[in-house]
């Protein structure tokens, strides 16, 4: 009788294949998440929210609860990649509660 002697297929192009040497794709970094890592843009971002301790409540979510929440994020009203002049620019800068960001950032600031 024959014995059945398994072999162990090492696939050496699926291993080349992980280490490739591409740099990482960039597709998702907007130019707001990779200003963030700045120094200039943290001590921006911190005067403004010393300014202004509590959510500007652009979609009045909180004046309805009837409570501020504090700020946690300064967003750009106008969008970095359009006005990048306007990137530390007070006139142009909102602080916010992360909730409030993430919806302003979605949906955008609602009109006056
Ligand atoms: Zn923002
Ligand atoms: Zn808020």
């Amino acid at each position: 009788m024959a014995k059945r002697v398994r072999t162990l297929k090492t696939n050496r192009a699926d291993i080349r294949r992980l280490k490739t040497d591409e740099p990482p794709s960039n597709d998702n970094d907007l130019p707001e998440r990779r200003l963030r890592s700045t120094n200039r843009w943290k001590e921006c971002s911190k005067s403004i929210r010393r300014c202004n301790p509590l959510c500007a409540d652009p979609l009045g979510h909180h004046a309805k609860d009837g409570r501020p929440v504090p700020s946690e994020e300064v967003h750009h009203i106008e969008p970095l990649a359009k006005r990048p002049d306007l990137a530390f620019d007070g006139s142009n800068l909102i602080a916010l509660c992360r909730k409030c960001h993430e919806a302003v950032e979605r949906h955008g600031m609602p009109k006056k």
